[in-house]
């Protein structure tokens, strides 16, 4: 077994293809003098026809995977455009007289090796994108076959020393079971991209293999736990898999209960929706059956680039989702930055307590320019589909009334621009500061709707850091005091008449089931791989047995006390076979 680093999660077993390498060496091929005119010529044109394929590519990739992933490709785009990148190309040419291609080369060979010297993931990162554009432009100056990947034959396991995004691109997931790489890592783009396709993927091999892969070597390979092995015996072989069929049939058992509609055993009807920050998240989302976006949470949208997204780059991505989620809702969430959520290109300034200082609405109402214009975009795209606005850290009316009345500005100039929107749409809060809590009565007269977020409330209510190890056995969801938040924010959104829901993870641990039944939560927002999960204990539930023990854990004393009761539950609760006894969802 050699153990490399496990990237993106799963079993393979197959024969290796092995990725040739994608290096150059070239001769030093100098030029006439009076030739560097055509020289450069040949160099924009490899330019030119280099970003086309990019866009080309970029475009394909961004239906397969969403906008996120294919952003990486923004990044390629942006070298070919690059100053300094260009004036070192540029530079060979002009004084030494270098072929177009040799210039390439020495430039991508001179960055990277700079790169590479520095001990930073993020710029070795760099280093890849480089070399993998300035390949691109090689092939084009040097009118070189692209490296063709079997298609026609059996799937396989692809091993390369290290794969660029433009290569894991063009790659055909049907046919690839899994990847190898010799270098990368977890956040390398590569890693992210092969999760995103669903692509096992173990990295950083390099030096750890006592001969190298051949193509046509027989591997197994675990994307968990980054172990790879070359020509297994019978036993592992076996090993693998036994456990590659029992992941797929867990899989399989759970997808089945997709389009089936979350009710309890006696009837009682849930609306399981999701938590996504991207398009492919809810392109997962929608496979498992989600019934709406619950939680969007913007703020990925803003990081990985170099300033804010405009209005349009945010209405197309809100439109997107609107669309596709069709029918149900979609709860966009204005921008929560600060905490631990940072943007590169906007200071932040210093903070003691971040968590408790300049974040989210705080920041949106500082920066109104910012607000008006992620506001905007939501409003277009509610045109589009079933969108609902909601804003999060709310702790006082005065900054409820605030941020409506920035909403109630950009009505105003969309009416004057004629853009259209819904002008019904609904707005919500999240409830995820104690004061928030204690008087939601009164901001439940201005929303339409409360979604607990028990991630910040639970830090919030407990004054424990929500990021700090040291006191993380301290971070506990059924505290009774987190209970009578939640109970009080459902008595004023039910006594008001508006809807209410939780999104924080305790929606995602299906032992809080039996406290949303007793409580009459009939909405749960969660991470796209929890919704399955929680499906399957609904359809395994009966709700009058269920709410019994949530009354015990509502006159807890303490945390494990719950703890206990709702495990407890769990294991006695019935196993029903996937599908339970629920019908089939119509709505
Ligand atoms: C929460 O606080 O529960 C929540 C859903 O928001 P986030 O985790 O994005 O802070
Ligand atoms: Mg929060």
């Amino acid at each position: 077994m050699i153990q490399g680093i496990g990237a993106a999660a799963g079993v393979a077993i197959g024969k290796a293809f092995v990725l040739p390498n994608w290096e150059w060496s070239l001769p030093d091929t100098q030029v006439n003098p009076v030739d560097l005119a055509k020289e450069f010529e040949r160099l924009y044109e490899g330019i030119r026809t280099s970003k086309d394929e990019i866009e080309f590519i970029k475009k394909e990739f961004r239906d397969v995977v969403g906008p996120e992933e294919s952003s990486i490709f923004d990044a390629h785009l942006a070298i070919l455009d690059d100053p300094v990148f260009m004036s070192e190309i540029r530079g060979i040419i002009e004084r030494q007289y270098k072929a177009a291609e040799v210039a390439v080369k020495e430039a991508i060979d001179h960055f990277v090796a700079m790169f590479d010297l520095l001990d930073d993931e993020y710029m070795k990162e760099r280093a890849v994108d480089i070399k993998d554009v300035g390949n691109r432009l090689l092939k084009h100056l040097l009118g070189a076959p692209e490296v063709t990947l079997p298609s026609d034959t059996q799937p396989y396991i692809l091993v390369a020393k290290e794969l660029s995004p433009s290569q894991l691109a063009h790659l055909n997931p049907a046919y690839v079971l899994g990847i190898v790489t010799m270098m990368g890592g977890k956040t390398s783009h590569s890693s992210i991209m092969a999760r995103a396709l669903g692509i096992p993927l173990v990295a950083g091999l390099e030096n750890k293999l006592p001969v190298p892969i051949q193509t046509g070597d027989m591997l197994v390979l675990d994307g968990d736990t980054g172990a790879i092995m070359i020509h297994p015996d019978e036993v592992t072989l076996k090993e693998f898999n036994t456990r590659r069929a029992m992941q797929l049939k867990k899989r399989e058992q759970l997808e089945l209960l997709a389009t089936v509609e979350a009710v309890t055993k006696d009837g009682v009807t849930l609306r399981l929706a999701c938590n996504i920050s991207s398009v492919k998240e809810l392109n997962v989302a929608l496979k498992y059956g989600a019934e709406g976006v619950g939680l969007f949470r913007t703020e990925f949208l803003y990081m990985d680039r170099s300033s804010f997204p405009t209005e349009d780059e945010q209405f197309e991505v809100y439109k997107l989702v609107a669309e596709q989620v069709g029918k149900d809702s979609v709860v966009i969430r204005t921008l929560d930055i600060g905490g631990d959520k940072h943007l590169d290109y906007f200071q932040l300034p210093e903070e003691q307590n971040p968590f408790l200082g300049y974040r989210a609405i705080r920041i949106s109402l500082d920066r109104k320019d910012m607000f008006k214009t992620q506001i905007t975009a939501i409003l277009r795209a509610s045109h589009y589909g079933r969108v609902k606005l909601m804003f999060p850290m709310i702790s006082s009316i005065e900054e409820l009334l605030a941020a409506k009345a920035v909403l109630n500005e950009v009505k105003n100039e969309l009416d004057a621009r004629g853009v259209p929107y819904d002008p019904d749409i609904q707005v919500g809060i999240m409830i995820e500061v104690p004061a928030a809590v204690m008087i939601a009565d009164l901001l439940a007269e201005e929303v339409d709707f409360f979604s607990i977020g028990t991630n910040d409330l639970v830090q919030y209510v407990l004054a424990v850091d929500r990021m700090n190890e040291q006191i993380a056995h301290m971070y506990h969801p059924y505290h009774p005091g987190v209970l009578r938040m939640i109970r009080m924010t459902v008595e004023a959104a039910q006594r008001a008449g508006i809807d209410v829901s939780v999104c924080g993870e305790m929606a995602s641990d299906e032992r809080s089931l039996p406290l949303w039944l007793e409580l009459g939560i009939s909405v749960l927002s969660m991470s796209p791989q929890a919704l399955l999960k929680v499906k399957h204990r609904t359809l395994n539930t009966l709700a009058a047995e269920a709410r019994e023990i949530a009354k015990v854990c509502l006159r807890s004393r303490t945390s494990s006390e719950t703890e206990e009761q709702l495990n407890a539950f769990v294991k006695r609760s019935v196993t029903l076979g996937a599908g339970g006894n629920a019908k089939g969802r119509t709505s």
